[in-house]
């Protein structure tokens, strides 16, 4: 995919971005560059996939719930992730204009990225890109929620097939709130990193 024209209505809307070809090379980059820092991760199937929780844990204090201290309960560990200094997220889609889509089921996600840390970092496969808004939106509810409700192995009507949404009321419901970048947000700095892979749903 060609980045080019998604960059350029990125950065209009006042995101520094950056493209990287492979998973990989970004999640080197990004060891490369912060150091001494204290980190916080959302729920997120493309960080797992690039290993950022093991490249950036020996020189930060990272805080991601997927891999909480034994000390620590899940919900401490989500507080201590959204009082960090640079918060690392996936989205559940973005739109060819540059708007980014969320779904999230408790919120500490969606709080963390548009509130709070000094860095917000998005990093976005390719395979996340739709070509609107409404599009961007049907792709979280549709595809991402169901393929993240499968993977959490929830009591929903989606996740046994994965195949769409079912609008469901189940208590494991995991799509509670939705949350869309119209533009960057003011009050803090945001980077976006483009990966030319597929990653995460
Ligand atoms: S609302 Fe329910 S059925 Fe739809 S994706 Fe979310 S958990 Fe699945």
């Amino acid at each position: 995919m060609d980045f080019t024209k998604l960059k350029e209505k990125l950065e209009k809307k006042g995101y520094a971005v950056r493209e990287f070809q492979t998973a990989e090379e970004a999640t080197a980059a990004l060891k490369h560059e912060i150091r001494g820092e204290t980190v916080g991760i959302g729920g997120s199937e493309t960080v797992n996939q690039m290993k950022l929780f093991e490249a950036l844990s020996p020189e930060n204090e990272v805080w991601w719930h997927n891999k909480k201290p034994e000390n620590r309960s899940v919900e401490e560990t989500k507080r201590a992730a959204n009082a960090a200094n640079i918060y690392i997220s996936s989205v559940n889609g973005i739109s060819e204009n540059g708007e980014l889509v969320n779904i999230d089921f408790s919120g500490n996600r969606v709080a963390a990225t548009d509130y709070g840390p000094k860095k917000v970092i998005f990093v976005i496969g390719e395979n996340k890109v739709a070509p609107t808004l409404e599009r961007a939106v049907w792709r979280a509810r549709n595809v991402a929620a169901p393929q993240n409700a499968r993977r959490l192995k929830r009591k929903t009507p989606c996740a046994g097939k994965a195949d769409h949404c079912y609008d469901c009321q189940s208590p494991e419901r995991i799509c509670r709130i939705l949350n869309i970048f119209l533009t960057k947000p003011a009050g803090c700095e945001y980077e976006i990193i483009l990966i030319h892979e597929a990653l995460g749903f």
